[in-house]
């Protein structure tokens, strides 16, 4: 074959399988072109899984009617003059690619009234043949109706799944655009019902309550923060608000929803020990940074973005969103001595530290349980042990059951952050231990930690090692089972350092929560156990992610036994 110039009609063909891949993402760049319109309102109707038919009616500013065959040309925008403008471009297109390749595998109809005009001007395109303008009557703004998806190229056609599925994914992109820009009101029909409705009230917990209902909004603490690398706001879910996936979490960078992609980790790193295995936060946060360090021209359907910070962009994440969680209701400093000493036992907190506790968690944005679980820091009653693993507690105004593994795991957990507890404590005679062969691959892999944290263990590659010292914190309490347990629950790998000391730290924690939970406790250990608790960081979970305690209030007690 000689060499030839592509019909224009097949390069459009082309271009449109970067930018138009399914029903999912004619959506996506239409609704674009709306909000990047400035309505106020967009509508969105579907039929067939958008495959027979997308319609999407805004009130934005319109297209004047000499520029409607404009609209249809390849790279032809009015968003976009120079590659200069490029860096830190506010609206969503810029490429003047969208809307001739939906065209090129459509057929699509667009008309437009600008707000000034007194009625609208209509053309059709199909196949490349684009007709001539006529008048029609109808509000302000713009409509696009697309239908017959990829009829003229069958290739892309079979490639698309069931229209169930299709639909689906239309509503994932309305749900990321309605986060993006709260102050439009967004509509989502399908086959005539409707599915999706946001207010456009510019309040983005509103948002998540119009689109994942009340009770998800309501488990949300904001965030915000700025640094040298940007500024960050948004909502994230508090702990014990998370969930089985991640399907609900959102990044908007520069007002753009991107793929969250590898910045999720510092994010999810923020909850640490927090988070039950398997259990993800729900957030939508918005990052702005400095023009110039973000580049939106990476991707043709524009989902991922790069930036020049990451690892500072990473970092005020992080930090933002563990700086939101955390209640901090701290009454004294943590004590550095692990033990609880039977005899040695505080007054519960003085009346300035429940306001501390108060105003700590009021800050924490959940003011009626704030106000309840003031009342834990009044507990000077611990009633006793139950079911050999609860400790009974009677507060003013609720009772309190304390999980005593859980409440172990947690003040261990962070009393390993102390060095002294790690450093190493000498055993007076050594322990002999034979370990399979799986346990002394873990221990080769968590040398390194293993020794941080105070264990001096020889003979490694070796089936039977000698352990010489433990961690302070386990003392006297280490006995041969304390090495095999560890490594089988440290047992998978695959993580980064980071996580990897984190997981240690939360298995000695578990590790040495279980020997304590032979123990019985006299009444002054146990009103000891419930202090330390309320010294931590995060008295209300234990570093798995369980809680810690649960509360029984009065009210709630005198309901159920059905009294006013
Ligand atoms: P881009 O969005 O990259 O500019 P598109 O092909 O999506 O390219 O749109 C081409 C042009 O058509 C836009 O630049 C804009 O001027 C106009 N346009 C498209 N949709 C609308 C709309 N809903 N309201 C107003 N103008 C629109
Ligand atoms: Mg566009």
């Amino acid at each position: 074959m000689p060499i030839q110039a592509l019909p224009p009609e097949v390069i459009d063909q082309i271009a449109a399988g970067e930018v138009v891949e399914r029903p999912a993402s004619v959506v996506k760049e239409l609704v674009e072109n709306s909000v990047d319109a400035g309505a106020g309102r967009v509508s969105v109707c579907i039929s067939g899984g958008g495959i027979e038919r997308i319609e999407v009616t805004d009130d934005g500013q319109g297209i004047p009617g000499a520029e409607l065959e404009l609209a249809l040309g390849r790279h032809q925008t009015s968003k976009l003059m120079a590659f200069d403008d490029l860096m830190g471009i506010r609206s969503f297109g810029f490429r003047g690619e969208a809307l001739p390749s939906i065209a090129s595998v459509s057929r699509l109809r667009l008309q437009s009234r600008p707000p000034g005009e007194a009625g609208g001007m209509a053309i059709e395109a199909e196949g490349g043949r684009v007709s001539a303008a006529l008048p029609v009557a109808m509000a302000p703004g713009t409509q696009v109706t697309v239908e017959d998806l990829f009829r003229q190229v069958p290739a892309r056609r079979k490639f698309l799944l069931a229209p169930q599925v299709e639909a689906r994914r239309v509503v994932t992109v309305l749900e990321r655009l309605a986060l993006a820009s709260p102050a439009v009101a967004f509509t989502l029909a399908i086959d005539g019902e409707e599915v999706l409705r946001t207010s456009g009230s510019g309040n983005l917990s509103e948002v998540f309550a119009d689109l994942f209902g009340v009770d998800v909004a309501e488990g949300l603490v904001p965030v915000e923060a700025r640094g040298e690398a940007g500024r960050v706001h948004g909502l994230v879910s508090r702990p014990g608000r998370d969930r089985g996936n991640r399907q609900w979490q959102f990044l908007v960078v520069g007002g753009r929803p991107v793929e969250v992609g590898r910045l999720r980790y510092p994010i999810e790193a923020a909850y640490q020990g927090r988070l039950l295995k398997g259990r993800f936060p729900v957030y939508c946060l918005r990052l702005d940074v400095p023009s110039g360090d973000l580049d939106v021209n990476v991707h043709p359907a524009k989902l991922e973005v790069r930036l020049r910070r990451e690892r500072e962009v990473a970092a005020l994440l992080h930090e933002a969103v563990g700086r939101s969680l955390a209640p901090a209701p701290r009454l004294r400093e943590a004590p550095p001595a692990p033990e609880p000493v039977a005899g040695e036992v505080a007054a519960a907190g003085e009346p300035q530290d429940l306001f501390r506790l108060a105003d700590a968690l009021q800050e924490y944005g959940r003011p009626a349980q704030a106000a309840a679980d003031v009342a834990v820091g009044d507990v000077p009653a611990v009633l006793g042990q139950a079911g050999g693993l609860y400790l009974v507690a009677a507060a003013r105004d609720a009772l309190y059951l304390f999980d005593q593994h859980a409440v172990h795991e947690r003040i261990h957990y962070e009393q390993l952050e102390h060095q002294d507890v790690r450093s190493a404590q000498l055993l007076l005679s050594p322990l002999v231990v034979r370990l399979s062969a799986a346990q002394s691959q873990t221990l080769a892999l968590h040398e390194g930690d293993l020794a941080a944290y105070g264990f001096a263990v020889e003979g490694f590659g070796d089936r039977d090692v000698v352990v010489r010292a433990v961690p302070r914190l386990f003392g006297r309490a280490a006995g041969p089972d304390l090495l095999p347990e560890l490594l089988d629950a440290l047992a998978q790998g695959g993580e980064g350092p980071v996580e990897r000391e984190e997981r240690l730290r939360r298995e000695l924690a578990a590790c040495r929560a279980s020997v304590k939970d032979h123990d019985r406790l006299g009444p002054l250990e146990q009103q000891s156990l419930v202090r330390q608790l309320w010294n931590c960081r995060e008295p209300r979970f234990c570093p798995h992610g369980r809680p810690t305690y649960l509360r029984l209030g009065y009210d709630e007690l005198r309901q159920r036994f059905l009294r006013r």
